[in-house]
């Protein structure tokens, strides 16, 4: 990205996976007239689909309910492979047009909101330049699966913290080996 580019938009959507490409899609539908930008941390869209690349990952739920509304899931594999999630979040992506709109490598990573000129102020990390962004909403679609220190803020595997300090998990962060059936 040029140092020219623009940093102050209408809204900052942060994560590009499942859910910050459908919040692509309603700003592009329903807020034609709003500037937006998506920012995402890793190079790659689809999120935890794209991340978690273990042997057997896949949907716990039917995907005719995970897919998204305005893009059916059409396969007759109701539960699916990460791998299928993944392409159909990105064809998604690119159908929907929304692939410029994507600023990979940055992550951010602190967020103020300023009264005075009522603009959220964001510090953005891309690839060790800092980066600063405004906009007047932020759209975090950052989950947890995904944002390391909220996931594993001691940097143990995710399944042995405990539930205290164990935030919503829905699969390991690293993948060393099967979970034994007493783990
Ligand atoms: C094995 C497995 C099975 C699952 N099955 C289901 C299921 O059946 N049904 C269900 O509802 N959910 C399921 N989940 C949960 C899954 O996380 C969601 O389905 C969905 O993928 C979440 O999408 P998301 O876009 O909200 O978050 P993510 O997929 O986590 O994407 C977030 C994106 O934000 C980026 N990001 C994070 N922090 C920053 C930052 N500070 N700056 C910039 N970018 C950032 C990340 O790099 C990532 O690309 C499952 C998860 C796993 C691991």
């Amino acid at each position: 990205m040029s140092n020219s580019s623009p940093r102050e938009f209408d809204v900052v959507v942060v994560g590009a996976g499942l859910s910050g490409i459908a919040a692509a899609h309603y700003l592009q539908r329903d807020c034609p007239d709003r500037s937006f930008v998506l920012l995402e941390g890793r190079d790659a869209i689809g999120g935890t689909w794209d991340l978690f690349r273990y042997p057997g990952i896949r949907s716990d739920s039917d995907m005719f309910t995970l897919g998204y509304t305005f893009r059916p899931w059409t396969s007759d594999a109701s539960i699916a492979g990460g791998e299928a999630i993944r392409d159909y979040i990105r064809d998604t992506a690119r159908e929907e047009g929304v692939l410029p709109r994507i600023r990979f490598g940055q992550r951010v990573t602190a967020a103020s909101w300023d009264s005075a000129s009522a603009r959220w102020r964001l510090a953005v990390d891309a690839g060790g330049e800092q980066l600063h962004y405004s906009c007047r909403f932020l759209f975090f679609s950052a989950a947890t699966t995904t944002t390391s220190r909220a996931t594993n803020p001691s940097g143990r595997d995710a399944r042995a913290l405990p539930a205290a300090s164990s935030t919503r998990s829905t699969g390991p962060r690293t993948w060393t080996a099967p979970a034994s059936a007493s783990s």
